[in-house]
C-alpha cells in the first residue's frame, strides 16, 4: 500500500490555481454533501464535511472535484500564508473524487478514488482535466449527430456513450460509442492505466468479501 501523505496548504493552492485556470469555480459552501461511490462491489454513501469542492458546467453535464481539503483549515492557512500546514483530514480515511453529474445532480461517472499519496494533487488534476475535456467535447452520434449521453454498466460501473434517438437511426436501435472516444492519446493512456488499477482494486475487494462470506458461513455451521 502506498504511503499516505496529507495535503498541505501549498499543495491545495496549486490545486486551486490549476482548477480555476481550467475554468472550474468553487462550489458554494455547504456543511455536507453526499456522493455515491462507483457501483462496483458495494455502493457506499460518502459524506463530505465542510470540504472544498470545484465545479465546471458544459453541454448539459457538470464535473465536480472534491478536494478532501477542509475549508476551515484552508481559510486559517490563507490568513497567515502557512504553506506547509496540513489542510486535509486523516489520509487513510479520506480521498479525493472527480465525478460527472447531469444538471439535476445525478452522477453518471466516477473517476475512481484518488488516494492521498504524494501524487495526490497531480492525479486529481489529471482526472479533473480528463473529465472536463469529456464534457466540453461531448461525443455526438455518428449516425444522427445528436449529443450522446453518458451511460454506465450496472455490474462493473464502466462507462460508455449512448444515443437513444432511435427514430433517427435506420435500424431503430441505440448507438454506442466507447468511453474514451475522442480523448487525446496521452490522456487515453493515463485513463487506461487507472482502469487497470481500479479493476485490480475491485477484484481484491471482491475476493475479500467472498472470503469473509466463507468464514461467516463456517462460523454458522459450527454453532
Ligand atoms: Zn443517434
Amino acid at each position: 500500500m502506498p504511503i499516505a501523505v496529507p495535503v498541505t496548504f501549498g499543495g491545495y493552492l496549486e490545486l486551486e490555481r490549476k482548477l480555476k485556470a481550467l475554468g472550474f469555480v468553487e462550489i458554494p459552501w455547504r456543511e455536507t454533501a453526499v456522493i455515491m461511490e462507483p457501483r462496483g462491489v458495494t455502493p457506499q454513501r460518502i459524506l463530505i464535511h465542510g470540504e472544498i469542492g470545484f465545479e465546471l458546467v458544459a453541454n448539459g453535464y457538470k464535473v465536480r472535484v472534491w478536494t478532501s481539503c477542509i475549508r476551515k483549515e484552508v481559510e486559517r492557512c490563507r490568513r497567515d500564508n502557512l504553506l506547509d500546514e496540513v489542510v486535509s483530514r486523516a489520509p487513510r480515511r479520506d480521498a479525493g473524487w472527480v465525478l460527472i453529474a447531469d444538471l439535476v445532480g445525478r452522477a453518471h461517472y466516477f473517476a475512481g478514488r484518488t488516494s492521498r499519496t504524494k501524487h495526490f494533487v497531480r492525479t486529481l488534476l489529471q482526472r479533473a482535466w480528463i473529465a472536463q475535456y469529456k464534457i466540453r467535447h461531448r461525443v455526438t452520434c455518428s449516425v444522427c449527430g445528436a449529443a450522446m449521453e453518458i451511460c454506465s454498466r450496472s455490474d462493473t460501473g464502466g462507462n460508455f456513450w449512448g444515443c437513444f434517438q432511435k427514430e433517427s437511426h435506420p435500424d431503430k436501435k441505440p448507438i454506442w460509442e466507447q468511453w474514451d472516444f475522442g480523448l487525446p492519446p496521452k490522456a487515453t493512456k493515463i485513463a487506461e492505466a487507472w482502469r487497470k488499477e481500479r479493476a485490480r482494486y475491485y477484484a481484491k475487494k471482491r475476493r475479500a468479501a467472498e472470503q469473509k462470506k466463507a468464514t461467516d458461513g463456517a462460523v454458522c455451521v459450527g454453532t
